[in-house]
């Protein structure tokens, strides 16, 4: 089985790293048109675009700013011709244990809700619109903490992660009918900018023995589940989530 993504429009937020970045680049490789949304280093975005050499482009948004979320969309359909697939990928992973106190834990609650799962939200809400007639997908980069949970520093990342579950499954639900399908990714522990700071605290030891595979797992592993999605294989998995997780829940 070949995938050929020729004539298929991604937007992929925060493309130019870790799993959006594998996601982006495995996107274009299969002949997708990639825009690449950015918040901070536009630079590596453009590059990635003008590498890819097939009229992808590079978008820069703040998303924890809804507005920036809903222009980034509309940006995007305009520039590239439409868009037949939406990768929320873009988050944060912030700590604020509860002993912070109500400020300090509200203050990293609105940031992480925000981008998370408000921007998420936007992006899907646009996508329902413009999907509407001509049919689309949508992925949604969700977290194995939305099952499992997270640690006390993490309360408002595990709901916003939960809250990307239902959010999918409710489309799909919904707008099934509409030609619209919607689907949500799970990861586990992956190696990227996000856990480098974690990695260091905890150690591989730990992380790797939550595992049943005996290496972790990298951006690549995700990745190619995308370009299957946006190649219209697995609609009938429409509201799925696919737990990419190392095999942790058996473990
Ligand atoms: P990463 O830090 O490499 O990527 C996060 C991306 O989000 C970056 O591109 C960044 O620019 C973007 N972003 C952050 N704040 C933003 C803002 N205010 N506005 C716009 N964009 C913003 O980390 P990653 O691990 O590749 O994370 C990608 C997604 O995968 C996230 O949603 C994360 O929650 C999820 N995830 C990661 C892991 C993991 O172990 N790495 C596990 C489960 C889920």
């Amino acid at each position: 089985m070949k995938i050929d993504l020729n004539g298929v429009t991604a937007l992929v937020t925060g493309g130019s790293s870790g799993i959006g970045e594998a996601i982006a680049t495995t996107l274009a490789e299969c002949g997708a048109v990639v825009g690449v949304h950015f918040n901070t280093g536009g630079d590596k975005a453009r590059i990635m675009a003008a590498g890819f050499d097939n009229g992808s482009s590079a978008f820069g948004a703040d998303l924890s700013d809804p507005e920036a979320a809903r222009k980034l969309f509309v940006t995007v359909a305009e520039t590239l011709g439409g868009i037949d697939l939406l990768v929320n990928n873009a988050g944060i992973f912030i700590p604020s244990h509860p002993e912070s106190g109500h400020g300090d834990w509200m203050t990293a609650w609105d940031k992480t809700l925000a981008v998370n799962l408000t921007s998420t939200g936007v992006l899907c809400r646009e996508a329902i619109e413009h999907f509407r007639g001509r049919g689309g997908r949508i992925v949604n980069i969700a977290s194995r903490a939305a099952f499992r949970g997270e640690t006390a520093e993490y309360l408002a990342y595990a709901a916003s992660k939960g809250g990307m579950i239902s959010l999918s499954r409710s489309i799909a639900r919904s707008f099934g009918k509409d030609g619209i399908k919607s689907f949500a990714i799970a990861p586990g522990y992956v190696l990227t900018p996000m856990t480098e700071e974690y990695l260091e605290k905890h150690g591989e030891e730990m992380v790797a023995s939550e595992l049943a595979l005996d290496e972790m797992t990298d951006p690549d592993d995700i990745a190619p589940l995308v370009a299957f999605i946006a190649s219209g294989k697995l609609d009938h998995a429409t509201g799925c989530t696919i737990d990419i997780n190392g095999g942790s829940y058996i473990h």
